[in-house]
Protein backbone atom coordinates (compact mmCIF):
# COMPACT_ATOMS: atom_id res chain seq x y z
CA UNK A 1 0.00 0.00 0.00
CA UNK A 2 1.38 3.19 -1.15
CA UNK A 3 0.41 6.30 1.40
CA UNK A 4 1.37 10.10 -0.34
CA UNK A 5 -0.80 13.19 0.21
CA UNK A 6 -3.36 14.28 -1.82
CA UNK A 7 -0.68 15.86 -5.00
CA UNK A 8 -1.18 14.85 -8.14
CA UNK A 9 0.03 15.84 -11.40
CA UNK A 10 -2.67 13.93 -13.48
CA UNK A 11 -6.04 14.29 -11.94
CA UNK A 12 -9.68 12.55 -13.31
CA UNK A 13 -12.77 12.84 -11.33
CA UNK A 14 -13.99 10.01 -12.42
CA UNK A 15 -11.66 7.13 -13.23
CA UNK A 16 -12.92 3.92 -14.62
CA UNK A 17 -10.85 0.68 -14.51
CA UNK A 18 -11.29 -1.68 -17.44
CA UNK A 19 -13.02 -1.19 -20.42
CA UNK A 20 -15.28 -3.65 -20.18
CA UNK A 21 -19.39 -3.29 -20.59
CA UNK A 22 -20.06 -1.99 -17.24
CA UNK A 23 -17.24 1.31 -17.37
CA UNK A 24 -18.07 1.95 -21.01
CA UNK A 25 -22.08 2.25 -20.17
CA UNK A 26 -21.36 4.41 -17.23
CA UNK A 27 -19.12 6.74 -18.75
CA UNK A 28 -21.48 6.68 -22.14
CA UNK A 29 -24.58 7.39 -19.84
CA UNK A 30 -22.65 9.92 -17.21
CA UNK A 31 -22.14 12.51 -19.87
CA UNK A 32 -25.24 11.98 -21.55
CA UNK A 33 -26.53 13.39 -17.55
CA UNK A 34 -23.94 15.77 -17.49
CA UNK A 35 -24.08 17.34 -20.76
CA UNK A 36 -28.53 17.04 -20.48
CA UNK A 37 -27.84 19.10 -17.21
CA UNK A 38 -25.76 21.79 -18.71
CA UNK A 39 -28.40 22.64 -21.28
CA UNK A 40 -30.98 23.31 -19.06
CA UNK A 41 -29.26 24.72 -16.35
CA UNK A 42 -27.22 28.41 -15.70
CA UNK A 43 -24.78 26.38 -12.89
CA UNK A 44 -22.80 23.79 -14.85
CA UNK A 45 -21.14 21.35 -14.42
CA UNK A 46 -17.76 22.09 -16.35
CA UNK A 47 -14.92 20.59 -17.11
CA UNK A 48 -16.18 17.43 -15.63
CA UNK A 49 -13.56 14.34 -16.61
CA UNK A 50 -14.08 11.19 -17.43
CA UNK A 51 -11.09 8.80 -17.48
CA UNK A 52 -11.08 4.68 -18.89
CA UNK A 53 -8.09 3.64 -18.06
CA UNK A 54 -7.74 -0.63 -20.02
CA UNK A 55 -4.63 -2.87 -20.38
CA UNK A 56 -5.61 -3.98 -23.08
CA UNK A 57 -4.09 -2.36 -26.62
CA UNK A 58 -7.39 -1.51 -27.75
CA UNK A 59 -10.89 -1.92 -26.22
CA UNK A 60 -12.18 -5.52 -27.08
CA UNK A 61 -9.55 -6.88 -27.34
CA UNK A 62 -9.58 -9.01 -23.96
CA UNK A 63 -13.24 -8.70 -24.15
CA UNK A 64 -14.74 -12.61 -24.40
CA UNK A 65 -18.65 -13.86 -23.68
CA UNK A 66 -20.89 -16.08 -25.64
CA UNK A 67 -23.21 -14.02 -25.92
CA UNK A 68 -26.74 -13.50 -26.21
CA UNK A 69 -28.33 -10.56 -25.20
CA UNK A 70 -31.67 -9.18 -23.16
CA UNK A 71 -32.27 -5.93 -25.49
CA UNK A 72 -34.77 -4.85 -22.80
CA UNK A 73 -31.82 -3.09 -20.84
CA UNK A 74 -31.18 -1.46 -24.94
CA UNK A 75 -34.49 0.08 -24.53
CA UNK A 76 -33.59 1.83 -21.16
CA UNK A 77 -30.29 2.38 -22.03
CA UNK A 78 -30.19 3.78 -25.96
CA UNK A 79 -33.74 4.19 -26.70
CA UNK A 80 -33.12 4.65 -30.45
CA UNK A 81 -31.02 1.63 -30.38
CA UNK A 82 -33.46 0.04 -33.19
CA UNK A 83 -32.71 2.52 -35.79
CA UNK A 84 -28.81 3.43 -34.75
CA UNK A 85 -26.02 1.34 -36.02
CA UNK A 86 -25.00 -0.11 -32.87
CA UNK A 87 -23.76 -3.70 -33.39
CA UNK A 88 -27.09 -5.78 -32.17
CA UNK A 89 -28.46 -6.85 -35.22
CA UNK A 90 -28.82 -10.92 -34.96
CA UNK A 91 -32.09 -11.94 -33.63
CA UNK A 92 -32.31 -15.22 -32.33
CA UNK A 93 -34.69 -17.30 -34.26
CA UNK A 94 -34.89 -20.59 -32.99
CA UNK A 95 -33.88 -21.80 -29.31
CA UNK A 96 -32.51 -25.41 -28.75
CA UNK A 97 -31.74 -27.19 -25.42
CA UNK A 98 -30.32 -30.58 -25.09
CA UNK A 99 -29.16 -32.82 -22.97
CA UNK A 100 -26.41 -34.80 -24.24
CA UNK A 101 -24.79 -38.40 -24.13
CA UNK A 102 -21.96 -39.57 -26.11
CA UNK A 103 -23.54 -40.43 -28.86
CA UNK A 104 -27.04 -38.54 -29.31
CA UNK A 105 -29.39 -36.19 -27.89
CA UNK A 106 -32.65 -35.59 -26.33
CA UNK A 107 -33.87 -32.11 -26.44
CA UNK A 108 -35.88 -31.29 -23.79
CA UNK A 109 -39.45 -30.50 -24.49
CA UNK A 110 -39.79 -26.96 -22.49
CA UNK A 111 -37.01 -24.25 -21.82
CA UNK A 112 -37.07 -23.22 -18.72
CA UNK A 113 -38.20 -19.20 -18.73
CA UNK A 114 -35.29 -17.97 -17.10
CA UNK A 115 -33.29 -19.44 -20.23
CA UNK A 116 -35.26 -19.09 -22.95
CA UNK A 117 -33.43 -16.96 -25.52
CA UNK A 118 -36.92 -15.76 -27.69
CA UNK A 119 -36.64 -12.06 -28.23
CA UNK A 120 -32.78 -12.22 -27.85
CA UNK A 121 -30.13 -10.95 -29.87
CA UNK A 122 -26.83 -13.04 -30.78
CA UNK A 123 -23.67 -10.40 -30.30
CA UNK A 124 -20.14 -9.95 -30.08
CA UNK A 125 -19.69 -8.54 -26.98
CA UNK A 126 -16.16 -6.97 -28.37
CA UNK A 127 -18.04 -5.27 -30.98
CA UNK A 128 -20.39 -3.62 -29.26
CA UNK A 129 -17.68 -2.39 -26.85
CA UNK A 130 -15.48 -0.93 -30.13
CA UNK A 131 -19.14 1.24 -31.17
CA UNK A 132 -20.30 1.97 -27.66
CA UNK A 133 -16.22 3.47 -26.75
CA UNK A 134 -16.29 5.55 -30.01
CA UNK A 135 -19.60 7.06 -28.79
CA UNK A 136 -17.85 8.07 -25.26
CA UNK A 137 -14.74 9.49 -27.13
CA UNK A 138 -17.16 11.74 -29.48
CA UNK A 139 -18.50 13.16 -26.19
CA UNK A 140 -14.86 13.41 -24.31
CA UNK A 141 -14.36 10.26 -22.15
CA UNK A 142 -10.86 9.85 -22.26
CA UNK A 143 -9.89 6.29 -23.26
CA UNK A 144 -6.52 4.91 -22.26
CA UNK A 145 -5.44 1.91 -23.67
CA UNK A 146 -1.95 -0.35 -22.57
CA UNK A 147 -2.85 1.12 -19.30
CA UNK A 148 -3.02 -1.16 -16.58
CA UNK A 149 -3.80 -0.42 -12.98
CA UNK A 150 -1.32 -1.89 -10.12
CA UNK A 151 -1.97 -0.01 -7.16
CA UNK A 152 -4.22 2.53 -5.13
CA UNK A 153 -3.23 4.81 -3.08
CA UNK A 154 -4.83 5.97 0.00
CA UNK A 155 -5.43 9.14 1.90
CA UNK A 156 -3.61 9.09 5.62
CA UNK A 157 -7.80 8.47 6.63
CA UNK A 158 -7.83 5.23 4.43
CA UNK A 159 -10.19 7.08 1.75
CA UNK A 160 -8.90 5.81 -2.12
CA UNK A 161 -7.78 9.06 -3.71
CA UNK A 162 -5.58 8.04 -6.58
CA UNK A 163 -4.27 4.87 -9.10
CA UNK A 164 -0.93 3.82 -9.76
CA UNK A 165 -0.62 2.69 -13.39
CA UNK A 166 1.96 -0.38 -14.24
CA UNK A 167 5.87 0.47 -14.83
CA UNK A 168 6.75 -0.02 -18.81
CA UNK A 169 10.31 -1.68 -19.84
CA UNK A 170 10.98 -3.72 -16.69
CA UNK A 171 13.09 -7.00 -17.17
CA UNK A 172 13.16 -10.37 -16.35
CA UNK A 173 14.70 -9.46 -13.02
CA UNK A 174 12.63 -6.26 -12.57
CA UNK A 175 15.71 -4.02 -13.50
CA UNK A 176 14.85 -1.10 -15.63
CA UNK A 177 15.61 -1.33 -19.22
CA UNK A 178 17.17 1.80 -21.11
CA UNK A 179 13.63 3.00 -21.94
CA UNK A 180 11.93 2.39 -19.03
CA UNK A 181 8.83 4.76 -17.66
CA UNK A 182 7.49 4.32 -14.29
CA UNK A 183 3.74 4.40 -13.33
CA UNK A 184 2.03 7.54 -13.07
CA UNK A 185 0.07 8.41 -9.79
CA UNK A 186 -3.40 9.99 -10.86
CA UNK A 187 -5.83 11.73 -8.68
CA UNK A 188 -9.64 10.72 -8.47
CA UNK A 189 -12.57 12.14 -6.71
CA UNK A 190 -14.09 8.88 -7.33
CA UNK A 191 -13.02 5.70 -8.80
CA UNK A 192 -15.10 3.01 -10.63
CA UNK A 193 -13.62 -0.55 -10.66
CA UNK A 194 -15.16 -2.43 -13.85
CA UNK A 195 -12.90 -5.22 -13.99
CA UNK A 196 -15.06 -7.97 -14.89
CA UNK A 197 -14.05 -11.51 -13.17
CA UNK A 198 -11.81 -11.53 -10.44
CA UNK A 199 -10.36 -7.86 -11.17
CA UNK A 200 -6.67 -7.58 -9.59
CA UNK A 201 -7.99 -4.42 -8.13
CA UNK A 202 -11.31 -5.41 -7.01
CA UNK A 203 -9.91 -8.08 -4.77
CA UNK A 204 -7.78 -5.22 -3.33
CA UNK A 205 -10.51 -3.22 -2.53
CA UNK A 206 -12.83 -5.93 -1.35
CA UNK A 207 -9.81 -7.21 0.98
CA UNK A 208 -8.91 -3.90 2.44
CA UNK A 209 -12.56 -2.89 3.30
CA UNK A 210 -13.47 -6.67 4.26
CA UNK A 211 -16.61 -5.88 1.79
CA UNK A 212 -17.60 -9.32 1.60
CA UNK A 213 -18.07 -9.47 5.25
CA UNK A 214 -20.70 -12.44 6.11
CA UNK A 215 -21.47 -13.05 2.09
CA UNK A 216 -20.97 -17.05 0.60
CA UNK A 217 -17.65 -17.29 -1.15
CA UNK A 218 -17.63 -16.19 -5.02
CA UNK A 219 -17.99 -19.24 -7.17
CA UNK A 220 -17.01 -19.42 -10.97
CA UNK A 221 -16.94 -21.13 -14.03
CA UNK A 222 -14.33 -20.93 -16.97
CA UNK A 223 -15.89 -20.45 -20.23
CA UNK A 224 -13.76 -21.77 -23.16
CA UNK A 225 -14.98 -20.48 -26.80
CA UNK A 226 -13.88 -20.46 -30.38
CA UNK A 227 -15.16 -18.99 -33.26
CA UNK A 228 -15.76 -20.60 -36.51
CA UNK A 229 -16.44 -20.38 -40.04
CA UNK A 230 -18.85 -22.77 -40.94
CA UNK A 231 -20.09 -23.79 -44.74
CA UNK A 232 -23.61 -22.01 -45.91
CA UNK A 233 -25.30 -25.30 -45.99
CA UNK A 234 -24.84 -25.91 -42.29
CA UNK A 235 -25.12 -22.05 -41.17
CA UNK A 236 -28.80 -21.34 -39.71
CA UNK A 237 -28.56 -17.89 -38.53
CA UNK A 238 -29.80 -16.66 -34.91
CA UNK A 239 -30.05 -20.53 -33.98
CA UNK A 240 -29.51 -20.80 -30.89
CA UNK A 241 -28.04 -24.35 -28.85
CA UNK A 242 -27.49 -24.99 -25.60
CA UNK A 243 -26.02 -28.37 -23.92
CA UNK A 244 -26.18 -30.33 -20.66
CA UNK A 245 -24.84 -33.61 -20.08
CA UNK A 246 -21.24 -34.62 -22.58
CA UNK A 247 -18.55 -34.10 -22.19
CA UNK A 248 -18.73 -33.38 -18.38
CA UNK A 249 -20.09 -35.74 -16.36
CA UNK A 250 -22.29 -36.30 -13.57
CA UNK A 251 -20.48 -34.80 -10.55
CA UNK A 252 -19.52 -31.63 -12.83
CA UNK A 253 -21.18 -28.38 -13.15
CA UNK A 254 -21.24 -26.86 -16.65
CA UNK A 255 -22.59 -26.77 -19.87
CA UNK A 256 -22.19 -26.15 -23.67
CA UNK A 257 -23.41 -23.54 -26.21
CA UNK A 258 -23.45 -23.13 -30.32
CA UNK A 259 -24.80 -19.59 -31.68
CA UNK A 260 -25.03 -18.96 -35.45
CA UNK A 261 -24.00 -15.90 -35.40
CA UNK A 262 -23.68 -13.76 -38.78
CA UNK A 263 -22.22 -13.98 -42.16
CA UNK A 264 -21.12 -17.84 -42.05
CA UNK A 265 -19.75 -17.20 -38.19
CA UNK A 266 -20.62 -19.52 -34.92
CA UNK A 267 -19.62 -18.86 -31.69
CA UNK A 268 -19.11 -22.27 -29.83
CA UNK A 269 -18.17 -23.07 -26.11
CA UNK A 270 -17.97 -24.99 -22.91
CA UNK A 271 -19.08 -23.48 -19.31
CA UNK A 272 -17.57 -25.82 -16.50
CA UNK A 273 -18.12 -24.77 -12.84
CA UNK A 274 -14.54 -24.59 -11.04
CA UNK A 275 -15.79 -26.28 -7.98
CA UNK A 276 -15.21 -29.46 -10.11
CA UNK A 277 -13.62 -32.35 -8.12
CA UNK A 278 -11.03 -33.75 -10.81
CA UNK A 279 -7.64 -33.33 -10.33
CA UNK A 280 -6.89 -34.63 -14.01
CA UNK A 281 -9.32 -32.30 -15.65
CA UNK A 282 -8.47 -30.35 -19.16
CA UNK A 283 -10.48 -27.36 -19.75
CA UNK A 284 -9.81 -26.85 -22.88
CA UNK A 285 -9.84 -31.06 -23.89
CA UNK A 286 -13.36 -30.71 -22.35
CA UNK A 287 -14.61 -28.42 -24.99
CA UNK A 288 -12.90 -30.28 -27.85
CA UNK A 289 -14.24 -33.55 -26.71
CA UNK A 290 -17.84 -31.61 -27.00
CA UNK A 291 -17.51 -30.81 -30.24
CA UNK A 292 -16.84 -34.76 -31.17
CA UNK A 293 -20.56 -34.95 -30.14
CA UNK A 294 -22.11 -35.81 -33.04
CA UNK A 295 -25.07 -32.72 -32.88
CA UNK A 296 -21.69 -30.27 -33.08
CA UNK A 297 -19.67 -32.30 -35.49
CA UNK A 298 -21.75 -32.58 -38.12
CA UNK A 299 -22.16 -28.43 -38.29
CA UNK A 300 -18.54 -28.21 -38.30
CA UNK A 301 -18.11 -30.81 -41.19
CA UNK A 302 -15.40 -28.25 -43.35
CA UNK A 303 -15.36 -25.54 -41.28
CA UNK A 304 -12.45 -23.12 -40.55
CA UNK A 305 -11.25 -22.51 -36.72
CA UNK A 306 -11.13 -18.38 -36.70
CA UNK A 307 -10.64 -17.66 -32.91
CA UNK A 308 -9.89 -19.14 -29.32
CA UNK A 309 -10.06 -17.73 -26.05
CA UNK A 310 -11.17 -18.35 -22.07
CA UNK A 311 -12.08 -16.23 -19.49
CA UNK A 312 -13.96 -17.17 -16.02
CA UNK A 313 -17.29 -15.95 -14.99
CA UNK A 314 -18.36 -15.41 -11.62
CA UNK A 315 -21.37 -17.37 -10.95
CA UNK A 316 -22.18 -16.95 -7.00
CA UNK A 317 -25.15 -14.83 -7.47
CA UNK A 318 -27.04 -12.88 -4.75
CA UNK A 319 -25.64 -14.84 -1.67
CA UNK A 320 -22.43 -13.94 -2.81
CA UNK A 321 -22.72 -10.03 -3.66
CA UNK A 322 -20.74 -7.53 -1.08
CA UNK A 323 -20.96 -4.47 -0.24
CA UNK A 324 -20.31 -2.63 -3.56
CA UNK A 325 -18.87 1.19 -2.02
CA UNK A 326 -16.58 2.00 0.33
CA UNK A 327 -14.29 5.51 0.53
CA UNK A 328 -13.83 6.61 -2.90
CA UNK A 329 -14.98 3.70 -4.89
CA UNK A 330 -17.62 1.68 -6.47
CA UNK A 331 -17.76 -1.49 -8.06
CA UNK A 332 -19.73 -2.26 -11.42
CA UNK A 333 -20.21 -4.98 -13.90
CA UNK A 334 -19.31 -8.41 -13.48
CA UNK A 335 -16.38 -7.46 -11.15
CA UNK A 336 -19.24 -6.44 -8.31
CA UNK A 337 -20.51 -10.34 -9.10
CA UNK A 338 -23.69 -9.07 -11.12
CA UNK A 339 -24.00 -11.95 -13.03
CA UNK A 340 -27.22 -14.42 -13.50
CA UNK A 341 -26.31 -17.82 -13.54
CA UNK A 342 -29.30 -19.22 -14.68
CA UNK A 343 -29.53 -17.20 -17.92
CA UNK A 344 -25.44 -17.44 -17.94
CA UNK A 345 -25.88 -13.38 -18.89
CA UNK A 346 -24.31 -10.80 -17.15
CA UNK A 347 -24.31 -7.58 -19.71
CA UNK A 348 -27.49 -6.84 -19.00
CA UNK A 349 -26.84 -5.96 -15.60
CA UNK A 350 -23.23 -4.86 -16.73
CA UNK A 351 -25.13 -2.30 -18.03
CA UNK A 352 -27.47 -1.74 -15.51
CA UNK A 353 -25.16 -0.78 -12.56
CA UNK A 354 -23.35 1.12 -14.83
CA UNK A 355 -26.36 3.65 -15.38
CA UNK A 356 -27.01 3.34 -11.87
CA UNK A 357 -23.35 3.83 -11.21
CA UNK A 358 -23.36 7.14 -13.56
CA UNK A 359 -26.53 8.29 -11.62
CA UNK A 360 -24.97 8.23 -8.19
CA UNK A 361 -21.71 10.10 -9.87
CA UNK A 362 -23.87 12.52 -11.16
CA UNK A 363 -25.75 13.32 -7.76
CA UNK A 364 -22.21 13.69 -6.07
CA UNK A 365 -20.63 15.44 -8.76
CA UNK A 366 -23.78 17.99 -8.75
CA UNK A 367 -23.42 18.24 -4.71
CA UNK A 368 -19.56 18.22 -4.56
CA UNK A 369 -19.90 15.27 -2.25
CA UNK A 370 -17.98 12.56 -2.54
CA UNK A 371 -18.56 10.89 0.78
CA UNK A 372 -18.60 7.46 2.04
CA UNK A 373 -22.62 8.47 2.67
CA UNK A 374 -23.29 9.48 -0.56
CA UNK A 375 -21.38 6.69 -2.74
CA UNK A 376 -23.21 3.96 -0.79
CA UNK A 377 -26.44 5.41 -2.21
CA UNK A 378 -25.07 3.32 -4.97
CA UNK A 379 -25.99 0.17 -2.97
CA UNK A 380 -28.97 1.29 -2.11
CA UNK A 381 -29.89 1.85 -5.86
CA UNK A 382 -28.75 -1.64 -6.83
CA UNK A 383 -30.88 -3.21 -4.22
CA UNK A 384 -33.80 -1.32 -5.39
CA UNK A 385 -33.62 -2.12 -8.97
CA UNK A 386 -34.60 -5.20 -10.61
CA UNK A 387 -31.45 -6.59 -10.90
CA UNK A 388 -31.47 -7.37 -7.44
CA UNK A 389 -34.92 -8.91 -8.10
CA UNK A 390 -33.47 -10.76 -10.72
CA UNK A 391 -30.65 -12.28 -8.98
CA UNK A 392 -32.79 -12.97 -5.92
CA UNK A 393 -35.13 -15.57 -7.98
CA UNK A 394 -31.96 -17.65 -9.26
CA UNK A 395 -30.26 -16.96 -6.05
CA UNK A 396 -30.16 -20.78 -5.26
CA UNK A 397 -29.47 -21.95 -9.00
CA UNK A 398 -25.70 -22.51 -9.35
CA UNK A 399 -25.29 -23.89 -5.88
CA UNK A 400 -28.13 -26.25 -6.78
CA UNK A 401 -25.76 -28.09 -8.55
CA UNK A 402 -23.49 -28.52 -5.87
CA UNK A 403 -24.32 -32.14 -5.60
CA UNK A 404 -23.91 -33.10 -9.54
CA UNK A 405 -26.35 -33.24 -12.60
CA UNK A 406 -29.58 -34.74 -11.32
CA UNK A 407 -29.91 -33.26 -8.03
CA UNK A 408 -29.02 -30.08 -9.67
CA UNK A 409 -32.30 -30.46 -12.38
CA UNK A 410 -34.52 -31.31 -9.83
CA UNK A 411 -33.05 -28.29 -7.40
CA UNK A 412 -34.00 -25.99 -10.59
CA UNK A 413 -37.41 -27.55 -11.19
CA UNK A 414 -38.24 -26.89 -7.17
CA UNK A 415 -36.89 -23.41 -7.37
CA UNK A 416 -39.03 -22.51 -10.50
CA UNK A 417 -42.00 -23.35 -8.34
CA UNK A 418 -40.33 -21.55 -5.49
CA UNK A 419 -39.42 -18.63 -6.30
CA UNK A 420 -35.95 -19.05 -6.91
CA UNK A 421 -35.75 -21.32 -3.42
CA UNK A 422 -35.76 -24.73 -3.98
CA UNK A 423 -35.38 -27.00 -0.89
CA UNK A 424 -33.03 -24.90 0.82
CA UNK A 425 -32.91 -21.13 1.31
CA UNK A 426 -29.46 -20.24 1.70
CA UNK A 427 -26.81 -22.58 0.65
CA UNK A 428 -23.54 -22.66 2.22
CA UNK A 429 -20.81 -22.53 -0.22
CA UNK A 430 -16.41 -22.60 -0.29
CA UNK A 431 -14.04 -21.43 -2.34
CA UNK A 432 -13.91 -23.59 -5.45
CA UNK A 433 -10.04 -24.50 -5.32
CA UNK A 434 -11.42 -26.45 -1.95
CA UNK A 435 -13.24 -28.81 -4.01
CA UNK A 436 -10.84 -30.50 -6.07
CA UNK A 437 -9.79 -33.62 -5.10
CA UNK A 438 -6.45 -35.71 -4.27
CA UNK A 439 -5.62 -38.02 -7.08
CA UNK A 440 -5.45 -40.73 -4.02
CA UNK A 441 -9.01 -39.78 -3.64
CA UNK A 442 -10.25 -39.56 -7.25
CA UNK A 443 -11.18 -42.78 -8.73
CA UNK A 444 -12.42 -42.08 -12.33
CA UNK A 445 -9.84 -42.48 -15.14
CA UNK A 446 -9.81 -39.73 -17.65
CA UNK A 447 -9.53 -41.79 -21.07
CA UNK A 448 -6.42 -40.25 -23.63
CA UNK A 449 -7.72 -37.95 -26.13
CA UNK A 450 -5.94 -37.37 -29.57
CA UNK A 451 -7.10 -34.56 -31.57
CA UNK A 452 -7.52 -34.93 -35.11
CA UNK A 453 -6.15 -31.34 -36.53
CA UNK A 454 -8.98 -30.77 -38.30
CA UNK A 455 -12.14 -30.01 -35.68
CA UNK A 456 -10.28 -30.73 -32.24
CA UNK A 457 -6.95 -29.37 -31.66
CA UNK A 458 -4.27 -29.25 -28.84
CA UNK A 459 -3.79 -26.19 -26.29
CA UNK A 460 -0.47 -24.74 -28.39
CA UNK A 461 -2.35 -24.67 -31.46
CA UNK A 462 -5.36 -23.17 -30.33
CA UNK A 463 -3.25 -20.10 -28.53
CA UNK A 464 -2.56 -19.14 -31.91
CA UNK A 465 -6.04 -18.07 -32.61
CA UNK A 466 -6.59 -16.13 -29.62
CA UNK A 467 -3.26 -13.47 -31.02
CA UNK A 468 -2.05 -13.60 -27.53
CA UNK A 469 1.18 -11.60 -26.89
CA UNK A 470 3.04 -10.16 -24.54
CA UNK A 471 6.42 -8.69 -23.92
CA UNK A 472 8.63 -11.46 -23.36
CA UNK A 473 11.70 -9.77 -21.57
CA UNK A 474 9.39 -8.81 -18.57
CA UNK A 475 8.80 -9.50 -15.02
CA UNK A 476 6.36 -13.10 -14.66
CA UNK A 477 3.01 -11.93 -14.19
CA UNK A 478 1.97 -14.96 -12.35
CA UNK A 479 3.04 -14.46 -9.20
CA UNK A 480 4.09 -18.16 -7.50
CA UNK A 481 3.87 -17.84 -3.48
CA UNK A 482 6.02 -20.99 -2.64
CA UNK A 483 7.39 -22.98 -5.93
CA UNK A 484 8.31 -25.82 -3.40
CA UNK A 485 4.62 -26.42 -2.92
CA UNK A 486 4.33 -27.01 -6.39
CA UNK A 487 7.37 -29.24 -7.26
CA UNK A 488 7.03 -31.40 -3.93
CA UNK A 489 3.18 -31.64 -2.50
CA UNK A 490 1.17 -30.79 -5.14
CA UNK A 491 2.79 -32.55 -7.58
CA UNK A 492 2.04 -35.80 -5.21
CA UNK A 493 -0.76 -34.90 -3.89
CA UNK A 494 -3.10 -33.11 -6.85
CA UNK A 495 -0.89 -33.94 -10.25
CA UNK A 496 0.08 -30.36 -10.73
CA UNK A 497 -3.61 -29.53 -12.46
CA UNK A 498 -2.53 -26.12 -13.39
CA UNK A 499 -1.18 -28.05 -16.13
CA UNK A 500 -4.20 -28.96 -17.07
CA UNK A 501 -6.61 -26.83 -16.09
CA UNK A 502 -5.36 -23.79 -17.57
CA UNK A 503 -6.76 -23.43 -21.36
CA UNK A 504 -3.14 -21.64 -22.50
CA UNK A 505 -0.85 -24.42 -21.05
CA UNK A 506 1.13 -21.55 -19.32
CA UNK A 507 2.09 -24.44 -16.49
CA UNK A 508 3.99 -27.51 -17.60
CA UNK A 509 6.22 -29.74 -15.27
CA UNK A 510 9.50 -31.36 -16.19
CA UNK A 511 10.56 -34.03 -13.53
CA UNK A 512 14.23 -32.06 -13.68
CA UNK A 513 13.24 -28.79 -14.12
CA UNK A 514 10.10 -28.96 -11.78
CA UNK A 515 6.87 -26.32 -12.66
CA UNK A 516 7.68 -24.16 -15.96
CA UNK A 517 5.89 -20.98 -16.17
CA UNK A 518 5.38 -19.68 -19.93
CA UNK A 519 3.47 -16.42 -19.09
CA UNK A 520 3.35 -15.33 -22.69
CA UNK A 521 0.72 -17.32 -23.37
CA UNK A 522 -1.17 -16.18 -20.86
CA UNK A 523 -5.14 -15.72 -21.54
CA UNK A 524 -5.74 -13.52 -18.60
CA UNK A 525 -8.51 -15.86 -17.35
CA UNK A 526 -8.09 -15.95 -14.00
CA UNK A 527 -8.91 -19.83 -13.57
CA UNK A 528 -5.30 -20.71 -11.91
CA UNK A 529 -5.45 -18.25 -9.53
CA UNK A 530 -9.21 -19.46 -8.66
CA UNK A 531 -8.64 -23.46 -8.73
CA UNK A 532 -4.92 -23.68 -7.65
CA UNK A 533 -5.03 -26.26 -4.58
CA UNK A 534 -3.15 -24.28 -2.29
CA UNK A 535 -4.28 -21.04 -3.08
CA UNK A 536 -0.43 -19.78 -3.87
CA UNK A 537 -0.94 -18.51 -7.29
CA UNK A 538 -1.68 -14.61 -7.87
CA UNK A 539 -2.73 -12.95 -11.48
CA UNK A 540 -1.10 -9.79 -11.66
CA UNK A 541 -1.39 -7.43 -14.65
CA UNK A 542 1.37 -7.53 -16.84
CA UNK A 543 2.85 -4.96 -18.88
CA UNK A 544 0.48 -2.79 -20.33
CA UNK A 545 -1.05 -3.91 -24.09
CA UNK A 546 -0.03 -7.86 -23.35
CA UNK A 547 -2.61 -10.83 -23.42
CA UNK A 548 -4.96 -12.11 -25.85
CA UNK A 549 -5.89 -10.21 -29.27
CA UNK A 550 -9.66 -10.93 -30.28
CA UNK A 551 -11.50 -9.48 -32.27
CA UNK A 552 -14.77 -10.92 -32.86
CA UNK A 553 -15.07 -13.09 -29.47
FE1 LIG B 1 -5.69 -18.38 -17.31
FE2 LIG B 1 -3.85 -18.58 -15.36
FE3 LIG B 1 -3.56 -19.93 -17.65
FE4 LIG B 1 -3.28 -17.26 -17.61
S1 LIG B 1 -1.98 -18.73 -16.56
S2 LIG B 1 -4.42 -18.47 -19.12
S3 LIG B 1 -4.78 -16.69 -16.09
S4 LIG B 1 -5.15 -20.21 -16.13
Amino acid sequence: MIKIEPEFEINFDILFIGAGIASISAAYYLKQLINQYNQENKNKLNNITIGIFEKSKAVGDHILSGAVLEPKILDEFIPAWENSNIPVKIKVSQDNMYFLNSKGQIPFPVIPPGMNNHGNYIISLSELLKWLSNECEKMGVEIYTSEPIKDLIYSKEGKVIGVKTGEKSLDKEAKKKANFSPGAEIGIKILAAGEGSYGFITKKLINKYNLNQNRESQSYVTGIKELWEITPENFSKGEVIHTFGYPLDFKTFGGGFFYHFKDNLAALGLAIGLNYENPKLNLQEELQKFKTHPLINKILSKAKLIEYGAKTISEGGYYSIGKLSGEGFILIGEGAGLLNSQKLKGIHLAIKSGILAAETIFEALKLNDFSLDQLSKYDQKIKESWIFKELHAVRNFHQGFQKGLIPGMIHTGLQMFTGGRGLINKFKTQEDYRHLKKISEYSSKNKEFTPDGKITFDRLTEIYFSGVKHEEDQPCHLKIKDLNICINRCHEEFGNPCTLFCPAKVYEFENKEGLIINPSNCLHCKTCEIKDPYNIIEWTPPEGGGGPNYKNM
